[in-house]
């Protein structure tokens, strides 16, 4: 089978999707943390009760998916995305609705797929753009305490040069680098061979915080003191970690790309923090926030479909919601045009942009 064709041969300057080589100005309108396919069962969480546990064990259906949408990790099904067709339908509304291009920050220990994804690629024509390197602690694999930071971050670089084990197919990023609250040791080895990695890759690194709003901190001084280039990080999942205007600044002063990356998941329940989750119109207003504090070009966008029940076909909104929905919805509460193209397309370009000499 046909693993890897580089469209551009030579170029300086490229964005490495699944399928190989583009330029950077095929990107085009950008989500810039999706998983098209993800094994998430790590994350379930059945209830004790008898009767709850029936419901967390069948499949996601109109009669359970109000009680799977209140808790998406309370039902097994729905943290599994593994039906290619499926994936192809969910991609043509993103591309239906303009949508070009989408990281996908399956890494390892959630079911990364570099095959699926590559026939996925070719029968949307999205670029997809897939992630290097390892998710949280609790998904590493047994010998992560034998590795040292030099052998990740080999085994990072490598799956950006030369491909994913031995499929040839390439990643375009690093990450997303799975850290919790508190980081593990194994953790920040990962944080240190990512820095190490984007030297010799240039490729961005996405990270995914624990959930505190201390952790984005705290991964910014590791990424520093190893060297990582701050101006080509992005730091994933904002609207959950951080929700004071005050420390936000101080976050955003530290240089990172800021990703409002769960639009669409709204619930008056969010059972792995302390915070709540916010609503649209909250995360539309904190982008606003920055954009009036100078950080239009450090901002970026996704949904972070991980489940059943946030996909179109289970009654979610899918791949497409920032482009058929928040899009106008931006417009409406006075993001400029400038603005929306920096978050939807220039920043995204930038992000996944590798320079070569
Ligand atoms: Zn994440």
């Amino acid at each position: 089978m046909f693993t890897n064709k580089d469209n551009s041969d030579s170029n300086s300057k490229f964005v490495q999707t699944v399928l190989g080589k583009i330029n950077p100005s095929d990107v085009g309108p950008t989500t810039t943390h999706e998983h098209i396919l993800i094994d998430f069962v790590c994350m379930f969480n059945p209830p004790s009760e008898a009767s709850e546990r029936f419901k967390a064990f069948q499949p996601v259906t109109m009669e359970n998916l109000g009680w799977v949408r209140y808790d998406h990790f309370r039902n097994q099904d729905n943290l599994l995305l593994a039906d290619e067709n499926v994936a192809v339908e969910e991609l043509l509304l993103f591309k239906g609705h303009g949508g070009r291009s989408i990281i996908d920050a399956t890494t390892i220990g959630i079911g990364r797929d570099p095959y699926a994804l590559s026939r996925i690629a070719r029968l949307t024509g999205i670029n997809i753009i897939m992630g290097a390197g390892y998710y949280v602690d609790s998904v590493h694999p047994h010998n992560m305490d034998k590795k040292n930071i030099n052998d990740i971050a080999d085994e990072i670089t490598n799956e950006i040069k030369i491909g994913v084990g031995d499929t040839g197919i390439k990643c375009g990023i690093i990450g997303e680098i799975g850290c919790s609250w508190p980081l593990t040791k194994n953790e920040h080895k990962v944080l240190e061979a990512s820095a190490i990695a984007q030297s010799q890759t240039g490729a961005s690194i996405l990270i995914h915080p624990g959930r505190n709003e201390k952790s984005p901190f705290e991964i910014i001084k590791i990424l520093s003191e190893a060297g990582a280039d701050l101006s080509r990080v992005v730091m994933g999942h904002i609207e959950r970690t951080i929700q004071d205007h005050d420390t936000l600044l101080e976050l955003a002063k530290l240089g990172t790309y800021l990703e409002y990356d769960l639009f669409g998941w709204e619930s008056s329940y969010y059972p792995l923090s302390h915070l709540d989750m916010v609503s649209d119109g909250a995360r539309i207003d904190f982008i606003q926030f920055l954009i009036n504090n100078g950080y239009s070009e450090r901002i970026v966008t996704g949904q972070d479909v991980f489940c059943k029940s946030r996909l179109a076909k289970y009654g979610g909104h899918g791949y497409h919601h920032i482009m058929e929905n928040m899009i106008p919805r931006m417009r409406e509460k006075n993001i400029s045009e400038p603005d929306i193209h920096n978050l939807i397309i220039k920043n995204p370009t930038e992000i996944l942009t590798i320079k070569t000499n």
